[in-house]
């Protein structure tokens, strides 16, 4: 099977792309559809033998759950046994958006899904394209990041294409994601919210948001187990290359930190923002914007780059401790790892 690529960029592109990726999904098919965070292979999240499919195109542990993309707070409403009321506010805040809720599971989402938990994760996403898709379905999609598991995630159809592309029926191109790294998961199943997975939506942003609830709004139950983060591995969204994190004053500082590491300098890569070594040393030197937003927008995308040129070593310079660059501080540890 080789992906069939359906562009988007004219209306009458969009309504043709989105028609054939729903005639798929309606045949029990799995297509790759891009989103604001990163492209996903989406599959009938109510149909248990498609979600499978995903898993094994994939190569997915069965023990990480796929999230469930809506295009309505009542599509949402209804995956759920409960709707908690701070389910609401932060639907009000960042619907459609980057941001997925876990919430309790309604009987009918099949356990594949929720890889066998009591919850399920579902998120309403900005790009218009899955929202389109879902509404000539009629059905929610079941989305996990269309990659090999373990390997990067996909921020263009071309990502999709060199993972994926002989494995599934169709590849919608969208462009390039908007915010580019997954979205931020936040459990709302206890009394205060609680962030799974950070990402481009803060925790402070999440809490604001859920702000001056009385304690009878707010949650579901006073006690809650272990915080519940299944598919979250140290080692995750990585390049081939081994990638380090460094600070270096200037690029006589670098070298010599390169050097005490043992490394030489063939086929090593540096993605800087503000120490930018220019003395033609590197095989490769990215300047990325020392802005989350920007920086997130490009990060995938430079290593899914360092990847195609056979980069040895990934040097990114160190990012600054702020609550904004969270989600992508843990996307460089888990990268690194
Ligand atoms: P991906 O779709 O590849 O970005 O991965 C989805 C991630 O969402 C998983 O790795 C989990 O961290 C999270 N997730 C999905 N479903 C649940 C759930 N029911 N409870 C908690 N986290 C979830
Ligand atoms: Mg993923």
């Amino acid at each position: 099977m080789t992906a069939e690529i359906l562009s988007t960029h004219t209306p009458a592109l969009f309504a043709a792309a989105a028609g054939r990726a729903a005639a798929l999904l309606r045949a029990g098919e799995v297509v790759a559809l891009p989103t604001e965070t990163v492209y996903g292979l989406a599959g009938n999240a109510f149909d248990a033998a498609v979600v499978a499919k995903i898993y094994s195109a994939k190569g997915r542990p069965a023990h990480n759950p796929v999230i469930v993309h809506v295009d309505s707070r009542a599509m949402a409403a209804a995956c759920a046994s409960l709707w908690p009321a701070m389910a609401d506010r932060l639907a009000d805040a960042f619907w459609p958006g980057p941001l997925t809720l876990v919430v309790p599971r309604a009987a009918h989402i099949p356990d594949i899904v929720t890889a066998g938990g009591p919850t399920v994760a579902v998120r309403w996403p900005l790009h218009p394209l899955m929202p389109a898709v879902i509404r000539a379905c009629g059905f929610p999609l079941a989305a996990p990041s269309a990659n090999l598991s373990d390997q990067l995630s996909p921020t263009n159809a071309a990502h999709v294409a060199k993972q994926l592309g002989d494995r599934i029926p169709l590849i919608v191109d969208g462009g390039d994601c908007n915010v580019g790294i997954e979205s931020t998961v936040v459990d709302v199943t206890g009394p205060e919210p609680r962030v799974l997975r950070p990402g481009m939506i803060s925790a402070e942003a999440i809490a604001a948001a859920c702000g001056g609830m009385r304690d009878a709004e707010r949650g579901m139950r006073k006690e809650d187990g272990a915080l519940r983060s299944p598919g979250m591995l140290a080692k995750h969204y990585s390049p081939r290359a081994k990638l380090v994190v460094l600070e270096w004053r200037d690029e006589a500082d670098l070298l010599a930190r390169l050097g005490a590491m043992g490394r030489g300098l063939a086929d090593v890569h540096v993605l800087a923002h503000t120490q930018i070594p220019l003395g033609g040393k590197f095989s490769h030197v990215s300047v990325i914007p020392y802005d989350a937003e920007a920086f997130a927008r490009a990060f995938y995308g430079e290593l899914h780059r360092c990847d195609d040129e056979g980069a040895a070593l990934i040097v990114v310079e160190a990012l600054p401790d702020h609550p904004d660059w969270a989600g992508i501080t843990d996307r460089l540890r888990r990268a690194a790892a």
